[in-house]
């Protein structure tokens, strides 16, 4: 069992979530002298870390895996335990205002702790809703680490050119998904409801634009249960029905959204939430009152949970932003 890294008493930031927002955040503040305790569940609770191939890092021209990229931000963090202490697995479930900035309530092996800091920024990212089988996630895991089953749009479309592609999912989303998909070309797009009400919880006339839409764009539904998943061997994605059949596809894609927002933090904190449940911060990533619509004064939200683009360079762009918009204040 890990010893329990000494806390100091208070540190310049507290830092909630140590996924790539949250470490870059670390590292910085390190870099500009600042102390900094990182509060982190793991890497494995990061959206990327089963990502097997990323292809928009700077610097890998041959991609990257997620939880490698992971790896080398927490060696890089590591090389400043002078300045920054980096705690996991840790999850924080609490955090409040204090005279002095913020304290914030956290679990190690379930022994509840407090750490205090000058200014707090979160960055526990969101949470990706997984395709279930049978009440169990577990049966995607494969493909999805294979990169055959593909959860980020922005990150994943490029591999759609000429696929076959099934899109999981039956709601609004999942459709607006399915139709920007189209730019990249694949070769038949069909929509798995998987058992659900294809777009149930539309009004009607929504509903019948909704799928007018995807008429147009040649993409289909299908209602029927699945009930397994087969094709790793052979490197494709088929799926079996409730009723003995099977089709084939190339590729799938998750069109389900989020499961988790990790809203309650930033809640307790009184902060602005956009429609889709992201936090709204200025350009510096100081998160906007939902009381005032200004700045809370050093709060910071960075990585995917801030309204903006779920992709890694920008949650290293407003994790920088923020330790430097502190540096900035300070001088
Ligand atoms: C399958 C997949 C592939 C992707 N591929 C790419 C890609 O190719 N390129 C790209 O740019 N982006 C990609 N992304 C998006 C990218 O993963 C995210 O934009 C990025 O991970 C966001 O970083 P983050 O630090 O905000 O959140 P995350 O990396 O998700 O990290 C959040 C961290 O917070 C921790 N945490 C959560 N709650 C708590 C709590 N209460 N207490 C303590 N810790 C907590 C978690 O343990 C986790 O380590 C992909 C996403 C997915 C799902």
């Amino acid at each position: 069992m890990p010893g329990f890294p000494r806390l100091q008493e208070a540190y310049d930031f507290v830092i909630v979530g140590g996924g790539h927002a949250g470490l870059q955040a670390g590292l910085k503040a390190a870099l500009l002298h600042f102390s900094a305790v990182v509060i982190d569940r793991g890497p494995k609770y990061s959206r990327s870390y089963y990502s097997p191939r990323m292809d928009n890092i700077p610097g890998f021209p041959e991609g990257i895996s997620g939880h490698e990229l992971l790896d080398r931000q927490i060696t890089a963090l590591r090389q400043h335990e002078d300045r920054v202490t980096y705690v996991t697995p840790a999850r924080a479930s609490a955090a409040r205002r204090t005279e002095s900035g913020f304290e914030v309530d956290f679990e190690w092996l379930k022994q509840p702790r407090k750490v205090r800091g000058k200014t707090l920024i979160l960055a526990p990212g969101v949470v990706d809703r997984i395709p279930a089988v049978e009440g169990k996630i577990e049966p995607i895991f494969p493909w999805a680490n294979q990169g055959l089953v593909l959860f980020c749009e922005l990150c994943d479309g490029h591999d759609l050119p000429g696929k076959t592609v099934a899109i999981l999912g039956a709601t609004r989303f999942t459709v607006n998904l399915a139709l920007e998909l189209q730019h990249f070309g694949p070769a038949s797009m069909e929509i798995l409801t998987h058992g659900e009400l294809f777009l149930g919880g539309e009004p009607a006339a929504e509903r019948a634009e909704l799928e007018r839409q995807l008429r147009t764009a040649g993409i289909p539904w299908l209602e029927s249960e699945i009930v397994k998943f087969e094709g790793i061997r052979e490197k494709n994605f088929t799926v079996k029905f409730a009723d003995g059949t099977t089709r084939t596809f190339d590729l799938g894609f998750s069109g389900l959204g989020w499961y988790d927002m990790h809203g309650d933090l930033p809640h307790q904190l009184g902060a602005a939430f956009d429609p889709d449940g992201y936090v709204q911060t200025d350009e510096d990533a100081r998160v906007l009152s939902a009381e005032t619509g200004s700045p809370i004064p050093g709060l910071y939200c960075v990585g995917d949970l801030r309204s903006g683009w779920n992709q890694i360079p920008e949650a290293w762009a407003t994790a920088e932003r923020a330790v430097i918009d502190v540096f900035a204040r300070l001088a």
